[in-house]
């Protein structure tokens, strides 16, 4: 199949337009964290469309170098919220990987080895599927019929199952019934999307829907921002909400109350999963507002024009994503803040890193550590 035929058949109806509709006015550039670091024409949305336009039209050979720009972007969305001419450029780079998995291109070497991790083990860490729930006390690795279930997530279950633990003990506080699927639970599909493997993720919801109407399930719940955008984008049939929706609502009817101090200068860090995709912007804020003598403060871009960690490269290409997360950490010194918090478990394992990098001391929490101080 030449190159040409392969994004006519497979995207060029209707879903690659946006590519032609771009008037590479250059507004854009500003919000892309890819081009900031690199400030190079093809790791911004101009650039990258312009590429796809090239290849869609045949000029341009598709390379496994400019594969790598195509994989390189955040799908963070600053650019469609900034763009005059309404180009969605995440959608269409979504559509051109999908496009290329499609046609037998091979993914960047480290996306093909978290590939492997998702569909062998059901996570991206190549952790054991098995292992899933270990973190859980034992009568909650195996669900239970409920009307709420708290999905983790792989990187609460794996990497930061101590925000898990809270999670539940601030729940239990309040009084509340939820099941969790435990061992059962797999990953909600979106590193899949992200790699242009959209069968392969249609299969794994498949199976996550069917566990969840096994059980009665009608209202998922997570820590986690990536899973509650996958879950309102692909999983309608269920209501989703983030975990920090469902605590503010709590405190505000008072069945979690925050009382004791942390005495923190903290910046919310709203994350491009939480932000743009999922449009929750005000309960983290309520939460930390709850908060006794902690004190908010705000990035000068925030809600829709919140910058991205870099936190979707981790896997990718760690050293940009690093960078980018080392940007960002000096912007939150800069502000004065002792303390970030985030909704996202990786923006908050990119901050850390990213923190460190900046060598500033700033305390890198999740939204509900921070909660769990004051409340328990
Ligand atoms: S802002 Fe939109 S129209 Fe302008 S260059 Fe970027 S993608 Fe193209
Ligand atoms: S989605 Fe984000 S990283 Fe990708 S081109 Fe747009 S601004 Fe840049």
């Amino acid at each position: 199949m030449s190159q040409k035929t392969l994004f006519h058949d497979e995207i060029l109806g209707g879903k690659a337009e946006p590519a032609f509709v771009c008037a590479r006015c250059g507004m854009c550039q500003a919000s892309c964290p890819t081009y900031q670091e690199t400030a190079a024409e093809t790791m911004c949305a101009r650039g990258r469309v312009q590429l796809l336009r090239g290849i869609i039209e045949g000029e341009i050979e598709l390379t496994p170098n400019l594969r790598d720009k195509i994989y390189s972007c955040l799908g963070c969305n600053a650019c469609t919220v900034n763009c005059p001419s309404g180009v969605d450029v995440e959608a269409l780079i979504m559509e051109a990987r999908h496009a290329m998995r499609g046609a037998g291109i091979d993914l960047p070497t480290l996306g093909e080895a978290l590939r492997g991790n998702l569909c062998g083990d059901g996570n991206p860490f190549g952790e054991e599927r098995g292992e899933r729930g270990a973190w859980l006390p034992p009568h909650l690795r195996k669900p239970r019929e409920a009307e709420t279930c708290i999905h983790a997530g792989c990187s609460i279950s794996y990497a930061n199952s101590k925000i898990g633990r809270m999670v539940l003990r601030i729940l239990d506080k309040a009084g509340v019934d939820y099941t969790l699927m435990g061992d059962d639970e797999e990953c909600c599909g979106d590193p899949l999307m992200r790699l242009g493997e959209r069968e392969l993720a249609d299969e794994l919801r498949g199976r996550n829907k069917a566990r969840f109407v096994r059980y009665g399930v009608r209202r998922i719940v997570t820590p986690c921002a990536g899973c509650v955008k996958s879950f309102r984008t692909y999983y309608g049939e269920f209501e989703s909400r983030h975990i920090v929706e469902w605590l503010a609502d709590l405190i505000r009817e008072r069945k979690i109350l925050p009382v004791k101090p942390v005495q923190k200068r903290v910046i919310y860090f709203d994350g491009c999963d939480m932000g743009r995709h999922a449009g929750i912007y005000d309960p983290p804020r309520e939460i930390l507002k709850a908060i006794p003598g902690l004190q908010l403060l705000e990035f000068d871009k925030t809600r829709e024009q919140g910058q991205c960690c870099g936190g979707p490269l981790m896997s990718n290409d760690p050293t940009l994503a690093g960078r980018i997360a080392e940007h960002r950490s000096r912007e939150a010194a800069d502000k004065g803040a002792d303390a970030i918090a985030t909704a996202c478990p990786t923006c908050l394992i990119n901050l850390r890193g990213g923190a460190k990098a900046a060598e500033t001391k700033l305390d890198v929490q999740d939204v509900v550590s921070l909660l769990y101080r004051s409340v328990l």
